[in-house]
């Protein structure tokens, strides 16, 4: 029997869970989530899903807010929790980089999100347990926090299922099907599936999907590492911080548990093959992580290292994603999250799906972040590149 549908989306991670969810609210009644093996097992499974209102571009930072706003509002919105939790999040720099800090609170602020400066003594006020040096600028964004990326996409594919979308794990796509200029289905082991839409949402695989069907996208998958420390809880952050000084994250976790890591490529992060393995990181890594978390935060001393984690990441020459057409008619991308798609995740499917209905303001809104502007030679210009906020 033939197989048809009004849209097929690549991939069952947050943004396929999206993606799916909000097609179907635009009543794209029959929508396929294919995943090559069961949901989540790409970058969402292993997120550290902190939710942090950085951002340099306005397309970016608008995403973010609306969100922020999806994330706080789960279950009116989506039917379900998503394990929003609320810790505030402050971003810490020298003085070299108060431009780059300044510059965030004003592109987040025009987005529409809660965030201002600090000084040294109102941060120390908020959280006490951390030391930080006079001249070093300071964003909060109070609202910031972090959510559990797996309940995230079950309730995202919940809603779609809710709305007739089907889930089909274990049934990887082979192949895009194609007449001249146009994708028309997509094949997997075990049948071909016809259909106007394919949404190509396979995180660290899409680059080598697409190439094939003679569609290049410079992605390059990264291995990154997450740290573990407990501690007592006098000593361990009560809020989320990204510190440029120590270039070093972190969010506090359940149980006792602060989840850290490097902001440093040097350390902590390595140029891998799509599906290559995501091992346990070396006490070598949690010793680095360790060390800069005492000079933040000096009880930590006492604290002990347990055992991380290691994910991947897509990263984009411009370190933003890639959101909107490719170069085959009906053919759409969601990729190139550069480590901080799970923040975004509610308002790129929102915007996606209603790109794809043909919308006008999505359109518009998602026009900086279309996957041809690095064939135009227009990528975008970030003023601080990761880990540093110059
Ligand atoms: C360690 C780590 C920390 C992170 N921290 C943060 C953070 O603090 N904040 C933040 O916002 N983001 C963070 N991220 C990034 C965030 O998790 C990702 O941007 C987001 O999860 C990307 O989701 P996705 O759906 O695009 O990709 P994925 O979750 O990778 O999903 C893609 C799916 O496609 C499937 N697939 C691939 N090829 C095929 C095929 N041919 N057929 C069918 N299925 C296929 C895969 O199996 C996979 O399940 C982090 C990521 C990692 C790894």
């Amino acid at each position: 029997m033939a197989h048809t549908a009004d849209a097929v989306i690549i991939g069952g991670g947050a943004m396929g869970a999206s993606v799916a969810c909000h097609l179907a609210r635009r009543g794209f009644g029959r929508v396929q989530v294919l995943e090559r093996e069961a949901l989540c097992a790409g970058s969402t499974g292993r997120s550290v899903a902190s939710v942090d209102l950085l951002a340099q571009q306005p397309s970016v930072a608008a995403l973010q807010v609306r969100s922020l706003r999806a994330f706080q509002q789960s279950c009116e919105l989506y039917g379900d929790e998503c394990g929003w939790v609320q810790t505030g999040m402050a971003v810490l720099a020298g003085a070299d980089s108060a431009d780059g800090v300044r510059d965030v609170v004003r592109v987040v602020s025009a987005a529409g999100g809660n965030i201002e400066l600090l000084s040294p003594q109102a941060y120390r006020d908020i959280e006490p347990a951390s030391v930080c040096d006079e001249a070093e600028v300071i964003s909060w964004a109070p609202e910031g926090g972090y959510l559990d990326p797996v309940l995230l996409t079950n309730t995202l594919m919940n809603a779609a299922r809710a709305l007739g979308a089907t889930l089909h794990q274990s049934e990887p796509v082979t192949e895009l099907l194609c007449t001249g200029d146009r994708v028309t289905g997509v094949r997997t082991p075990t049948r071909e599936i016809a259909a106007p839409i394919v949404v190509v949402a396979a995180g660290p695989w899409t680059a080598d999907f697409l190439r094939p069907a003679g569609i290049e996208l410079a992605l390059r998958p990264n291995r990154h590492e997450v740290a573990l420390l407990a501690c007592p809880s006098a000593a361990s952050p009560r809020i989320s911080i990204l510190d440029f000084v120590h270039l070093l994250y972190a969010r506090p976790e359940t149980g006792g548990l602060t989840v850290c890591g490097s902001l440093d490529m040097a350390a902590g992060y390595e140029w891998i093959e799509a599906g290559a393995e995501c091992p346990t990181p070396s006490m070598e890594y949690g010793m680095w992580v360790w060390e800069r978390m005492v000079a933040r935060f000096p009880g930590m001393q006492r604290g002990e290292l347990r055992k991380g984690w290691s994910g991947p990441v897509t990263m984009s020459p411009d370190t933003q994603p890639l959101l909107g057409r490719l170069p085959l008619e009906g053919l759409y991308c969601a990729c190139g999250f550069s480590g901080a798609g799970l923040k975004i995740a509610p308002a790129v499917g929102e915007q996606l799906a209603a790109l794809i209905a043909g919308d006008a303001a999505a359109m518009e809104a998602l026009h900086p972040l279309r996957p041809s502007r690095f064939a135009e030679g227009q990528p975008l210009h970030n003023r601080y590149t990761w880990g540093s906020l110059g």
